[in-house]
C-alpha cells in the first residue's frame, strides 16, 4: 500500500505543484483554496516515513467553518485564526474519492471487475461531404426513372388472332407391390422376411480422451487506481484478480456400438391410383376440347386434375402481343374488335390491357 505525495497549483500566482500537504503557496503564501484539485506527478515518490504513512493515512482535512482555511485531521483548533473544529459546510475536495486508471469512476467499484467500454469513446463513422451529394443525386435519379414509368397512356389495340392449351392429368388404379412392417387394408401378402427395423445404441467400454480447461492457479494483486486522500497524500488502489492457465486433462468417454433390431416385415400386392399421364391439346382457333386419347369409359382411370389457358393475339402498330386472358372474356372476343391497352407515356413499353 504505497503513499505517495500530491500536489496542488496556486490559483492566485499560479505557481505550479505546491506540495499536497502544505496549507500555503510556497511562492506567495496565499491558503490552499477551497475546491482544490489534488493530483499526482508522473514521477511521484513513494513515501517511506512511518510518520509520514501514518499522518496520511490519518484522515482528510477539515475546513474551519469561520475561516474557510484547511487543517489537518488532528487538529483541534484551526491554525489561521484559533476557530474551534466544527466543520459545517465541509469542502467537497477534501472528501476521500478512488480515481481508477481504467476509466471506472468510484460509484462503480463494486461492479464487475470487467469494466465495459465507453461507448461514447468510440470513434464515429463519418461520411464524407461528397459521398452525400453522390448518393442523394443517385437515388434522385432512380426516382425520376420510376415515376416516369408510372405516367402511362391508354391506347387502342385491334384482336388478330386466338390461341388455347389444355391439359388433363389421369391416374389409373393399378396392382403394385409394395413392403412394409404392416399389410394395409386390402394388401394380399405376398411373403415375409426379417429386417433391420432400428439400431440400439449400447455401451462398449471406454475411450480415453484429452481436452483443454482453464485453471485458476492463482492471482496477482494489481494497482486500479489512486485514492485521494483528501489531505494532499494519494494511496494506491489494489485489485486481486485471478490468474488462469490452460492445462490439458484426459477425461474418460463412453464408446456406444451400434446393435441391430430385427422385426418381420411383408411384401405384398395392392391396388393404388397411380399417375398414368398427361394428355394435352392445343389450338389456334375459337374450338378448344378435351383430349379423348384415354378410356374415359374405364373405371380403373380417372382425372386428377385440369389446367386451360386462353390467349388474344393483339397488334398494336407494327408489334404484336400474346395476352391470356379469362375463358369468359375470350369467349365474348372476336377477331376485330378493339381493346384497350396500357403505355408507358415517355418510353412506349407496352404493359397490357387494361382488362383482362
Ligand atoms: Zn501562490
Ligand atoms: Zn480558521
Amino acid at each position: 500500500m504505497s503513499i505517495k505525495v500530491g500536489r496542488w497549483d496556486c490559483p492566485v500566482c499560479g505557481h505550479k505543484a505546491n506540495l499536497g500537504p502544505e496549507k500555503q503557496c510556497a511562492s506567495c503564501g496565499s491558503a490552499r483554496p477551497q475546491n482544490v484539485k489534488f493530483y499526482l506527478a508522473s514521477d511521484a515518490e513513494i513515501v517511506k516515513d512511518e510518520s509520514i504513512i501514518r499522518q496520511a493515512k490519518a484522515g482528510a482535512d477539515w475546513v474551519c467553518s469561520y475561516c474557510n482555511s484547511h487543517n489537518k485531521v488532528n487538529e483541534t483548533h484551526c491554525h489561521t485564526c484559533g476557530n474551534d473544529k466544527s466543520v459545517k459546510d465541509g469542502d467537497k475536495s477534501l472528501e476521500q474519492k478512488i480515481n481508477y486508471t481504467d476509466g471506472r469512476n468510484e460509484n462503480s467499484k463494486n461492479a464487475s471487475q470487467n469494466s465495459k467500454i465507453n461507448v461514447s469513446k468510440l470513434p464515429k463513422v463519418q461520411i464524407s461531404k461528397k459521398m452525400k451529394v453522390g448518393c442523394l443525386g443517385t437515388i434522385g435519379f432512380l426516382v425520376l426513372l420510376f415515376t416516369s414509368l408510372f405516367f402511362t397512356s391508354q391506347i387502342e389495340v385491334e384482336v388478330s388472332s386466338f390461341e388455347w392449351k389444355r391439359s388433363l392429368k389421369v391416374e389409373k388404379y393399378i396392382e403394385v407391390v409394395e413392403e412394409n412392417w404392416q399389410i394395409p387394408q386390402g394388401g394380399k401378402q405376398i411373403s415375409s422376411f426379417e429386417a433391420v427395423h432400428h439400431y440400439n445404441k449400447i455401451p462398449d467400454g471406454t475411450e480415453t480422451k484429452t481436452r483443454t480447461v482453464s485453471v485458476q492457479t492463482g492471482s496477482e494483486r494489481v494497482v486500479v487506481g489512486q485514492k485521494d486522500l483528501g489531505n494532499g497524500y494519494f494511496e494506491d488502489v489494489y485489485e486481486d484478480r485471478p490468474i488462469y492457465t490452460e492445462k490439458e486433462e484426459t477425461y474418460e468417454e463412453t464408446k456406444y456400438r451400434e446393435e441391430p433390431v430385427y422385426k418381420t416385415k411383408y411384401k405384398y400386392s395392392i391396388f393404388r391410383w397411380k399417375d398414368a399421364g398427361t394428355f394435352a391439346t392445343k389450338g389456334k382457333d375459337k374450338k378448344p376440347y378435351w383430349s379423348e386419347k384415354f378410356d374415359s369409359t374405364n373405371v380403373n382411370t380417372r382425372i386428377k386434375s385440369k389446367k386451360a389457358s386462353y390467349f388474344i393475339i393483339i397488334n398494336e402498330g407494327k408489334e404484336t402481343h400474346k395476352e391470356e386472358i379469362s375463358f369468359e372474356k375470350w369467349q365474348k372476343t372476336t377477331i376485330g374488335d378493339k381493346l384497350k391497352a396500357k403505355k408507358s407515356r415517355f418510353f412506349g413499353i407496352y404493359y397490357g390491357l387494361v382488362e383482362k
